[in-house]
């Protein structure tokens, strides 16, 4: 068996041409969404994200704005953007690259972004109605676009197992939650580090969510005859063979491929989808701020 292919890159498309049709009723009563991100510091892969972020925006018509800050920018220099931008009115979204330098406390950084400018639905507020299974607000974007690429694929929830490998705050746990909740329905194992057995648990799944940030983690002997597989991981290997050096590899093994019904592939599953549900995101935080 070869697993069909879950293309994250025509799904999102065909969202994106979706958002065209509710940008341009916004833009009827003069609404263009404003996204707004900060990066700090100089991590080369968080500018590429920064980047494909700005890009897609540009395509949208969705208005952005980039604020770099040096890595050794003081802690009240990073905060008080935060502050500035919540006050701004133009400002529909509002996003702060992660990864901060050491010693910047993310956690803190989220509660401060005003939760109706959470544009990554990372601030306790928007978990908080997550928990509450009220799947109506600001979601994690990653985990949403992981929905979504089910939805799409025409994925049946209800009632299967559900493995998701990872508990973080921005993928594990709220991918978790999503598939649970009700009206997905799936019935949901979490898998940590301090799990045991884990191939054991892996080999249980209908659908196995990996979220690790270990490059080819999940082997084809984890995996369920049939099961949809989706690789959330984005890891980068050396490889003397290519130019940059490196190659970028999923936290599933590709010989997964060959036992899987489905799978996502590295790149082009999860991550087209993490950047459009951001740009939905944007559009939804910028409608409810000024309908009202
Ligand atoms: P993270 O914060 O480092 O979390 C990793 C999770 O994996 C943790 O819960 C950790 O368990 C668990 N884990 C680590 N080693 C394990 C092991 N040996 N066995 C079982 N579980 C283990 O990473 P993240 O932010 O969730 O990201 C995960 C991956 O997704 C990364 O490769 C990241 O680059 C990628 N990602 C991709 C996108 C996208 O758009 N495609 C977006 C976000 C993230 P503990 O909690 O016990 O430490």
């Amino acid at each position: 068996m070869v697993a069909e292919v879950l293309d994250g890159r025509a799904c999102a498309d065909s969202i994106e041409t979706s958002l065209g049709a509710e940008l341009a009723t916004l833009a009827e009563s003069g609404i263009t969404p404003h996204l707004a991100v900060i990066i700090v510091g100089n991590d080369p892969a968080s500018h590429v994200y920064v980047g494909a972020k700005e890009r897609a925006c540009a395509r949208l018509g969705i208005k952005s704005s980039k604020y770099e800050l040096s890595g050794d920018a003081a802690w009240d220099e990073v905060t008080s953007l935060v502050e500035e931008l919540n006050r701004n009115d133009d400002v529909d979204a509002i996003l702060v690259q992660s990864p901060l330098p050491n010693g910047m406390d993310e956690l803190v950084i989220s509660e401060l972004i005003n939760p109706e400018k959470d544009v990554d639905g990372f601030h306790p507020h928007n978990l908080g109605r997550l928990v509450q299974g009220r799947v109506d607000g600001l979601l994690p974007c990653t985990p949403h676009g992981v929905m979504k690429l089910l939805e799409s694929a025409g994925v049946e929830l209800a009632g299967k197992t559900a493995v998701v490998v990872g508990r973080s705050r921005i993928v594990g746990m709220p991918q978790a939650l999503l598939l649970g909740c009700k009206g997905a329905d799936a019935t949901v194992t979490v898998v940590h580090s301090r799990s045991q057995d884990i191939g054991q648990i892996c080999r249980r799944a209908d659908i196995l969510v990996a979220a690790v940030g270990r490059a080819e983690f999940i082997t084809a002997d984890w995996v369920k005859p049939g099961a949809v597989v989706v690789d959330v991981g984005v890891n980068r290997v050396a490889d003397e063979s290519v130019e940059s050096g490196y190659r970028l590899a999923g936290d599933v093994h590709p010989e997964v491929a060959s036992v899987a019904g489905m799978l996502s592939p590295v790149p082009g599953g999860v991550g087209p989808m993490t950047i459009i549900m951001l740009m939905a995101n944007t559009i939804t935080a910028a409608r409810h701020r000024r309908s009202r």
